[in-house]
């Protein structure tokens, strides 16, 4: 391993184990220990929803479906039995080959023990206590065939993602489309899913500017663009002025994809924007003198509702908001959708939630079925058909500057963000056809 993190072969990893047991978490162990109390409510329930004078696009939750449904019932147990599966890392990062070993479960104490002793889990059902549950125990074990699909169809799937004949396959909108891709919880994957939706769009023929507005720069790392100090950043658009195509930088090996970076000096940004004139449109401005024609502008927003995310919803007419499907997955939300509804009342009256993205969704797990139900409930179709699911290949490939749909096209992490691009691709379509009706 480099000092910078990166490794020389994919193949070190997995074979020094260092990922594997990430892989496991992924894909095959117990769940980590669900918190057995509070109900996982949301901060300011049902009547911040109802009490909204805009609903921002958004359904109310009926009273019969309520946001805060208690998942503890829907929690994953896990067979003390069971035998850990563990896989071994590919032999290339191209052609998947991947061994097993069953790890017998070490210990039915610490983080884990609440998973691990279904007893200890409110409301399980009962066919767990004993193991005899036979959808539980299915869930558990058909695992394999859908992570690793077979190695003919894992090749034909990444060809189609990498499109090497360069064709429009995605369909271009008629107009630019700002998406602002925001959620002031951090780890959620808003910048794995700027990272890959830019890729893939890119990839299928669309002209792609990614805006990294985190002062981490983890976009700008996953699509291996320089962003030292020192180099010119969007910092500089919105504090000096400096015009986005200074600014811009071409992503090397993806035709149509540009990024302007976020260097550390961002970080000041949000202190710094208070006394700037017209601090708030400030992105906005530098998006719309932007010469050069975009299909796409995709914004990484930092995880926090500052004037950095501010920035990026009033430079936007869409909002993607990507929820993880984990257990706090809802919590904050409600703040979210007030601030988006207060930025269209005062700085943006186009913007709108168009698009929910479910990320690092685990199907052997219940909880994740709980979340991805409730979201549907509540934000009905917005929410995309295609869901993200946890995959190891996906949190390994920025260590190589690469999206996942360059590091590994033909895998579950790739596949589902390609479905998820030509979906909004599809739906963009069908939103400027009944505009222009
Ligand atoms: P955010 O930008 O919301 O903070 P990130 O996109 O940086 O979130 O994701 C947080 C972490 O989760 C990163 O380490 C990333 O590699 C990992 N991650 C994101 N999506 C997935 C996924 N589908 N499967 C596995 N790991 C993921
Ligand atoms: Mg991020």
């Amino acid at each position: 391993m480099h000092d910078d993190g990166r490794y020389d072969d994919p193949r070190v990893i997995g074979l020094t184990g260092d990922l594997v047991s990430r892989e496991t978490d992924d894909s095959g162990r117990a769940a980590p220990g669900l918190p057995v109390s509070p109900s996982p409510r949301l901060p300011d329930g049902e009547s911040a929803w109802r009490n909204s004078p805009a609903s921002g696009g958004i359904r109310p939750p009926s009273p019969e479906v309520p946001l805060t449904r208690n998942v503890h019932d829907s929690s994953r147990a896990s067979d003390p039995q069971a035998p850990e599966r563990v896989a071994l890392g590919r032999e290339s990062a191209a052609v998947p080959a991947r061994a097993e070993v069953a790890v017998p479960q070490q210990s039915t104490s610490g983080p884990g023990r609440l998973a691990a002793d279904p007893t200890l889990v409110p409301n399980a059902p009962s066919g767990r206590q004993d193991g005899a549950d036979d959808t539980y125990v299915s869930r558990e074990t058909s695992t394999r065939e859908e992570d690793d699909p077979p190695l003919a169809m894992e090749a034909m799937r990444a060809v189609q993602i990498l499109n090497p004949s360069g064709e429009v396959t995605m369909p271009r909108p008629d107009r630019t489309r700002v998406m602002c891709v925001a959620n002031q919880k951090g780890g959620v994957g808003k910048t794995t899913t700027t990272v890959n939706l830019a890729v893939a769009l890119a990839l299928h023929g669309n002209r792609v500017l990614v805006v990294d507005l985190d002062p981490q720069g983890n976009a700008s790392t996953g699509l291996n663009v320089p962003h030292h100090t020192g180099i010119p950043d969007v910092y500089d658009c919105l504090i000096n002025s400096l015009p986005l195509e200074e600014v811009a930088q071409v992503v090397e090996g993806i035709p149509s994809l540009w990024c302007v970076p976020a260097t550390i000096d961002l970080a000041g940004a949000e202190i710094e924007l208070v006394s700037v004139v017209a601090r708030e449109s400030r992105l906005a401005r530098a998006i719309t003198g932007y010469p050069g024609h975009f299909d796409y502008v995709l914004i990484d927003c930092p995880p926090s509702l500052g004037l950095l995310t501010v920035n990026a919803l009033v430079a936007a007419e869409e909002v993607l908001i990507p929820i993880q499907c984990e257990y706090y997955a809802l919590e904050g939300l409600n703040q979210l959708i007030n601030n988006i509804n207060l930025v269209r009342q005062h700085l943006n009256p186009r913007l709108e939630v168009s698009t929910i993205l479910l990320t690092m969704y685990d199907r052997r797990t219940r909880l994740a079925d709980a979340v991805e139900q409730d979201v549907r409930n509540h934000f009905g179709d917005k929410v995309l058909q295609a869901v993200i699911p946890r995959n190891v290949r996906v949190s390994e490939a920025p260590s190589y500057g690469q999206s996942v749909m360059t590091y590994d096209p033909g895998s579950r992490g790739a596949t589902s963000y390609f479905e998820a691009a030509q979906e909004i691709a599809e739906r963009g379509v069908k939103a400027q056809v009944s505009r222009n009706a």
